[in-house]
């Protein structure tokens, strides 16, 4: 399902690039293959000899483009790109990135970010006592204007000092004139990595995707805690933190990443396989085919498929060209967006018992419409497979959905939800089959993974969102149905 009408949004994707004659049209190729990750604005800043130009504005990173003349203003061979979907802030062209700041030192550097403070609110007012004056209105800003009033005396430091002050999920790209800097929060919520050009220039971006994308080799993931430095000299490794506490988002494996990416070497689509399989195994269903809701889902689809011996098929196709009103970020714009992009081959599912697996079930609006048209193409019982947990928690660390009333699985139990959505039967992939699944770093706790949108168990404190959640428990009693 693509992100943007299941209405579960990543907040960005970032790309940088370090000595490369053509270096605004390489930050432009790699923030096309990271579009799923923001569809709501895009940006690129190329510094030309220490001098910065920008081209940003709101649409897809080919709308925002669409002029060819526009890349040939961004000359110089450096660059960093964002491309944004607005989880804090509104969809101004202000919140566009990256954005500018002065410097004293460095006279001028630009910023883009993935991820969301969790401690935003009472930064604003810290720094609003100071005098601070906001260019716009996302969190985003805060680390710019953190580093602008700090008392150290040098950039990184600077740098180091304002991300200490940081809480929640960020990965950051910076460039001054003389250095391109990557910055990753002590958990690591997002995935970040380094890669290499075989002319020597240095890469940082969201997703290994964008690396094959431009022609790059994969080098290694930031690290939690790390700040890599790039600059004429080469590459420097080096750390605001040392606190460090791995928790990578589930997430980004079971429906942000693109299936061809790699994050901490697992592969994506693997990945996606093995928890279809999983759930093949918790929740089999006697059918006569198995499809996948399109895209996201088809790799899981295909793991069902293998794993229960149930023939896979095509049973739906996603129209790829959908004007862009019907992509917005409505509910309303959403539902509509649903039925122009998604369609059943009728001879796939006509008169069939179906397996349809899908990654996620979130609000259950898209849910039921599919359940519905596999119906009316003539299906004769749908077994809706979830390859992953109940969705029953708020993110705070950079997915939209920050409140339980969005979440249908926060507020209703799984016998409901399937009556709700009309299925025949529906079942989800438990939170330990997720884990096993992904199978990340089997040394750290919860396998360095977060699940708190399954199970509530965020990896750090909630600061400004601690209230609102404890009310959210409170009234929905979620620990008890947590499981
Ligand atoms: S709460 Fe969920 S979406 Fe947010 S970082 Fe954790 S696993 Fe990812």
């Amino acid at each position: 399902m693509p992100n943007e009408i299941k209405g579960l949004n990543e907040e960005c994707g970032l790309f940088g690039i370090w000595g490369a004659d053509n270096a605004a049209q390489l930050t432009y190729d790699g923030l096309h293959s990271l579009q799923h990750r923001g569809q709501e604005g895009a940006g690129i800043v190329s510094n030309e000899n220490g001098q910065f130009h920008r081209q940003r504005g709101l649409g897809l990173l080919a709308e925002v483009f669409a002029d060819p003349q526009k890349i040939a203003t961004l000359p110089g061979t450096a660059a960093i790109g964002h491309v944004r979907y607005a989880t804090a802030g509104n969809h101004g062209i202000k919140n566009i990135q990256p954005m500018f700041f002065d410097h004293p030192g460095e006279g001028q550097f630009a910023l883009a970010h993935n991820g969301n403070l969790t401690n935003a609110t009472q930064l604003r007012r810290d720094l609003t006592k100071k005098g601070v004056q906001f260019q716009a209105t996302s969190d985003s800003e805060l680390l710019g204007e953190l580093i602008q009033t700090s008392s150290q005396t040098n950039f990184i430091d600077q740098l180091k000092a304002s991300l200490n002050q940081l809480r929640g999920g960020f990965a950051y790209l910076l460039m001054t004139p003389q250095m391109m800097v990557a910055a990753l929060d002590p958990n690591g919520f997002r995935p970040l990595v380094v890669g290499k050009l075989a002319n020597g220039a240095m890469i940082v971006c969201s997703e290994t995707c964008a690396l094959d994308q431009v022609g790059a080799t994969f080098v290694r993931d930031v690290e939690p805690g790390e700040i890599i430095i790039v600059t004429d000299k080469g590459m420097q490794i080096d750390h605001f933190t040392t606190d460090t506490h791995l928790s990578i988002c589930s997430m980004e494996y079971i429906y942000f990443a693109r299936p061809d990416s790699v994050i901490r070497g697992i592969s994506v689509h693997e990945a996606r396989k093995r928890m279809g399989a999983a759930i093949a195994k918790e929740a089999p269903v006697k059918a006569d085919v198995v499809i996948g809701v399109p895209n996201s889902s088809l790799s899981a689809a295909i793991g069902y498929a293998q794993a229960s011996g149930i023939h896979y098929d095509m049973g739906m196709i996603k129209n790829q060209y959908v004007a862009r009103t019907f992509i917005e970020p409505t509910q309303a714009k959403r539902v509509r967006g649903v039925s122009m992009k998604l369609s059943v081959v009728k001879s796939v599912v006509a008169g069939k018992d179906i397996v349809l697996v899908d990654d996620s079930i979130v609000r259950g609006t898209t849910s039921s419409y599919i359940v519905r048209l596999l119906k009316r193409a003539g299906a004769k019982s749908v077994h809706v497979r979830i390859a992953s947990p109940v969705l029953k928690f708020p993110c705070y660390y950079g997915i939209d959905i920050q409140t339980t009333k969005e979440l249908i699985g926060a507020n209703h139990s799984v016998p409901e939800i399937c009556q709700l959505i009309g299925a025949d039967s529906l079942a989800y992939l438990s939170v330990n089959g997720l884990v096993e699944s992904i199978g990340a770093l089997n040394d750290q706790p919860n396998h360095g993974l977060c699940t708190a949108y399954f199970d509530g168990q965020y990896p750090t404190p909630l600061y400004d969102y601690q209230a609102g959640f404890d009310a959210d428990v409170a009234r929905l009693g979620l620990y008890e149905g947590a499981n």
